[in-house]
């Protein structure tokens, strides 16, 4: 096989070069790497969902709550995707191509890695991402929320498109009940 694709050979070469070098370096330098006290479950039982939300950290207990009670998802049992603005960047795929390819790229391998048959998107009320990062010119026309559920919807049909056959999708919004309580609305098309 190396023969006819050389390619193979070089990769296993720099492998075994970096084997090496890793053995190689911790027994060098007396490296023993430290235990931690207790040990954590390995989920090995597979996934076919996909949730991406905001990492917003004033969220996160109720969406793990919701994943959990709501969605009936266990850690462990779905691929979290966790970054600002959660699938926002998705909506820049016509005017910013390299900004949509981060979200993209990473999804298409989730997808493609643990066939993935469902993907849920959560979007929440005061979203930083929006009001920092989102260019002005591209949110100034309606009111953050409208803006947040119509990327949602534009986000449904990209990710219909990306995967023709195979996706059931479900979007979310989460709003704030003051003074500390966090509610979830279910966004569906004609709504
Ligand atoms: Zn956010």
């Amino acid at each position: 096989m190396g023969g006819f694709f050389p390619i193979f050979d070089k990769i296993r070469f720099f492998e075994g070069r970096a084997a090496m070098t890793q053995k190689s370096f911790s027994s060098m330098h007396g490296i023993a790497l430290p235990k931690t006290r207790e040990s954590y479950p390995l989920n090995i039982g597979g996934v076919d969902t996909l949730v991406a939300h905001c990492s917003d950290p004033r969220f996160q207990e109720a969406f793990q709550l919701f994943i959990l009670e709501e969605l009936e998802l266990k850690p462990g049992s779905y691929d979290p995707i966790v970054i600002p603005g959660a699938s926002q960047l998705l909506t820049f795929a016509d005017s910013f191509p390299k900004f949509a390819s981060g979200f993209t790229r990473s999804m298409e391998f989730l997808v493609k890695a643990h066939h993935l048959k469902r993907t849920v998107i959560i979007m929440h009320e005061d979203c930083l991402w929006y009001s920092e990062f989102v260019p002005k010119f591209v949110t100034r026309h309606m009111n953050p929320r409208d803006r947040q559920i119509s990327d949602l919807l534009k986000t449904k049909k990209l990710i219909e498109e990306k995967f023709p056959r195979q996706m059931q999708i479900e979007m979310f919004y989460a709003s704030i009940q003051p003074p500390d309580r966090v509610t979830f609305s279910e966004i569906k098309e004609g709504k």
